[in-house]
């Protein structure tokens, strides 16, 4: 598995790069954004570790450069900035996963399994097909019965989320984690108003709630 790590303070990005390759992984190092545009891009990367503050362009504006262009490779943003409203807007233009420095090694390692476990569960079914509905995870394409629906980047997070786990209850916080890469409860009701996009796009019946427990996508 090959993993860009994007990082212009070198300290860090060899701290990082260290403890990869010690599990098994091989790491590519850019140091800027106009470089980590240019590797980010390769077929063989797998992950991408993201500063936001780099020299020459904010990560963020990285981020809106490669989802733009339609990668959908994903990315794992590493920054000092902490707050919430910073991870929140990271994820909301496309990040996978967000990180606030200083980090313990053990928990950026649990992390980048975790994206590529994911990723690699939804990427072996290209397409899902539940509850009248197709997925077309590599094209990013909506069918509902034989109709085309555009969604969203988050919408359609979410329902890939749905999809990927037909007939099995999703708690909020197992769709936070799963459509938002949020670890944390940032006190909002996002899932519920996604929710209620998606049933407005897809018809009511492509969700259930489940009272006291999630939602769920029925089929399976
Ligand atoms: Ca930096």
């Amino acid at each position: 598995m090959n993993v860009l790590v994007v990082e212009d303070e070198e300290r860090i990005a060899s701290f990082v790069e260290k403890g990869l390759r010690a599990h098994g992984y091989v790491v590519l190092w850019a140091q800027s954004g106009r470089e980590a545009l240019e590797l980010a891009v390769r077929p063989d990367i797998s992950l991408v570790i993201l500063d936001l503050g780099l020299p020459d362009m904010d990560g963020l504006d990285v981020i809106r450069s490669l989802r733009g262009c339609g990668f959908t490779v994903p990315v794992l943003v590493l920054s000092a900035r902490a707050r919430v409203a910073d991870r929140v807007e990271g994820l909301n233009v496309g990040a996978d996963d967000y990180l606030a420095k200083p980090f313990a090694f053990e928990e950026l390692l649990a992390r980048v399994r975790a994206n590529l476990r994911y990723r690699s569960s939804v990427a072996s079914r290209t397409v899902l097909r539940t509850a009248g509905l197709s997925v077309d995870l590599l094209e990013r394409k909506v069918t509902a019965e034989g109709r085309e629906v555009s969604l969203s980047s988050r919408e359609f997070s979410l329902l890939k989320a749905f999809a990927a786990h037909p007939g099995q209850v999703l708690s909020r916080p197992e769709l936070l984690s799963m459509a938002w890469g949020m670890d944390f409860d940032p006190g909002t009701n996002l899932v519920d108003v996604y929710v209620r996009y998606l049933r407005r796009k897809l018809g009511r019946a492509v969700i259930e709630t489940v009272p006291g427990a999630g939602y769920r996508m029925p089929g399976g």
